[in-house]
C-alpha cells in the first residue's frame, strides 16, 4: 500500500498519450504544401491498404469534461454547408489514388457524427463507397452519442456498410452526469445497443472516462456493472485529461469534488480485476476486448496497432483524414487540417488544400515511433529486434534512456530481460511514464504542459 502510494505521487505526471509520435503538439505550421503532395503521389505509385477518418464536428450541446474539437450548434443546415465542402475533399483526394487502393477501415469521428440526419449519413456513406473502393471485410465504425440517436440513423449505419459501433456512455450515474452536462438515463443506452443489434451492427464498443467528479471507485464499479449488462465486445475506459488551461469549459468541473490521482489508481485497479474476471482482455492501457476479440488476438500475436483511434487490428494502412482538424498519417508524414470551420470552409471553397500542420518524421523520429508503439502495444521491447530492423545497436541507441529506465525496474515497473524490457502488471498502470524514457521530445517544458496527468 505505502509503495503504491509513493509509485502514484512519483508518476502522476504530465505525459503525452503517444496516439502518434512525434505527439501532435510537435507538428509544424505547413510551409511546404506541396512536399505534402508529392508524398500522397510518392505512397500511391503502388496500390495500398487504407483507413479513412471522417470527421464530423457538431454537437447539439457542450459537455464540459470534453477536449475533442468540435463546434456546437443545433442548426441542421450547419451540416449541409459543411458536407459539401467534406464531399469536395474526398472528390479531390480520390483523384491522387492508386486505383488498387482498398478501404480496410473507415472511421466517422467527431464531434457527433450521429449529429448528422439519416439521409446525410446515407449520402456521406455513398460517397466515400464510390470514391474509395472496399475491401470485402473491411471494419466502418462510428462514434455514436445515444441522446439524440433514432432508430432511423441506425437503419441509415447499417444501410452504409457500419459493423462497429462505439457509444459513449462516459458514466451511468446521476450526479457525475449533472456535473459533467451530459444526461443520459441508461435506458437510452439499453434502447440504443438493442436498436443496434436488430440493425445487425453486432461489434459493440462503450467508452467511459474515469476521473470525473463525484466518481469513486465504488461509484465507478456500480457503473461498469450496469454496462456490463449491455454485453459489450469492447470497453475503452479513458483517463479524464483535465487541462482547463487548454478547454476552459473543464473550470465548471472544479466546482465539484474530483477523485485525486490515489483514487484514480485505485479505480484503474478495481477495473482491470473486475472486467478481467468477467471474460475481457486488458488491451494497452485503456481498452478491454472479450477474449477472442480481434484486438485480444491481436495484442496476442503481436499485430496490435496504435493510432489517432487508440489501438487498431489493421496494420500498414496509411491513414487519411477528412474535415476539420483531421489528422492523416500518411508515410512517414503527419498534416493536420486547420482547427477552425470557417477556414476549413474557406480553404474548401477557393481550391486550397485544408492542411495547416505538418511533420515529417527524422531517421531518430523513425527508430522512436516504431519502438515506442511496440511497447505501448506488446508491452515488451526485444532491443535485437528493433536493432535488426533499423540496422543500429538498439542498447547504445537507447543509452540515454538507460537511467530513467534503471529507475522504473527498481520500483517495480518493468523487468530488465536479457534483450530488452517487459512491462509488469503494475507497469501497464504506467505504461505513458514507461514511453517516455524513448521520446527524444519529452523534455521541453513547453509541449509538456499541454499533456494531461498520466494518473
Ligand atoms: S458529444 Fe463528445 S465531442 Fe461533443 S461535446 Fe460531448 S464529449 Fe465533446
Amino acid at each position: 500500500m505505502g509503495h503504491r502510494h509513493e509509485l502514484v505521487t512519483k508518476y502522476s505526471r504530465q505525459a503525452p498519450r503517444y496516439t502518434s509520435y512525434p505527439p501532435a503538439p510537435h507538428f509544424m505550421d505547413m510551409e511546404h504544401p506541396q512536399r505534402a503532395l508529392d508524398l500522397i503521389d510518392e505512397r500511391n505509385s503502388v496500390a495500398r491498404p487504407l483507413s479513412l477518418y471522417i470527421h464530423i464536428p457538431f454537437c447539439a450541446s457542450l459537455c464540459w469534461y470534453c477536449g475533442c474539437t468540435k463546434v456546437i450548434t443545433r442548426r441542421e443546415g450547419d451540416s449541409t454547408a459543411y458536407l459539401k465542402r467534406l464531399y469536395s475533399e474526398l472528390e479531390s483526394m480520390s483523384s491522387r489514388m492508386n486505383s488498387g487502393n482498398r478501404v480496410v477501415q473507415l472511421h466517422f469521428g467527431g464531434g457527433t457524427p450521429t449529429f448528422l440526419t439519416p439521409d446525410e449519413l446515407r449520402e456521406t456513406g455513398r460517397r466515400i463507397r464510390d470514391l474509395f473502393p472496399f475491401e470485402r471485410d473491411m471494419e466502418l465504425a462510428v462514434e455514436i452519442d445515444p441522446r439524440r440517436l433514432t432508430e432511423d440513423h441506425v437503419r441509415a449505419l447499417a444501410e452504409i456498410g457500419c459493423n462497429r459501433a462505439s457509444i459513449g456512455i462516459q458514466d451511468v450515474r446521476e450526479d457525475v452526469q449533472k456535473a459533467i452536462n451530459r444526461i443520459q438515463p441508461m435506458e437510452t443506452n439499453e434502447r440504443t445497443v438493442r436498436w443496434l443489434r436488430d440493425a445487425g451492427i453486432n461489434s459493440i464498443n462503450v467508452d467511459l472516462i474515469y476521473g470525473l467528479p463525484f466518481q469513486t471507485r465504488e461509484s465507478f464499479e456500480d457503473t461498469l456493472a450496469a454496462v456490463k449488462t449491455l454485453d459489450p465486445d469492447r470497453f475503452a475506459i479513458f483517463h479524464y485529461a483535465h487541462v482547463p488551461w487548454m478547454m476552459p469549459s473543464q473550470k465548471l468541473l472544479d466546482r465539484h469534488p474530483m477523485p485525486d490521482a490515489h483514487e484514480k489508481f485505485a479505480m484503474l485497479e478495481m477495473m482491470i480485476a473486475n472486467l478481467t474476471s468477467s471474460g475481457y482482455s486488458y488491451i494497452g492501457m485503456d481498452h478491454f476486448a472479450r477474449t477472442g476479440d480481434d484486438l485480444s488476438l491481436a495484442q496476442q500475436n503481436g499485430t496490435l496497432q496504435r493510432n489517432f483511434q487508440g489501438y487498431s487490428t489493421r496494420a500498414d494502412s496509411d491513414i487519411y483524414g477528412f474535415g476539420m482538424s483531421s489528422i492523416s498519417q500518411i508515410g512517414d508524414g503527419y498534416l493536420q487540417s486547420v482547427k477552425d470551420l470557417d477556414e476549413y470552409h474557406r480553404r474548401i471553397d477557393e481550391g486550397l488544400l485544408p492542411w495547416s500542420r505538418e511533420y515529417y518524421l527524422t531517421d531518430d523520429d523513425r527508430i522512436r515511433r516504431h519502438t515506442i508503439m511496440r511497447l505501448m502495444c506488446d508491452l515488451e521491447l526485444d532491443f535485437r529486434a528493433v536493432g535488426d530492423l533499423w540496422g543500429i545497436d538498439a542498447s547504445s541507441y537507447f543509452a540515454g534512456s538507460l537511467a530513467p529506465l534503471e529507475d522504473m525496474a527498481a520500483d517495480g515497473l518493468i523487468d530488465r530481460t536479457p534483450h530488452g524490457l517487459r512491462v509488469t502488471e503494475t507497469g501497464r498502470m504506467f505504461l505513458r511514464n514507461i514511453a517516455t524514457a524513448f521520446d527524444a521530445y519529452y523534455g521541453d517544458p513547453q509541449k509538456k504542459a499541454r499533456y494531461s496527468r498520466t494518473v
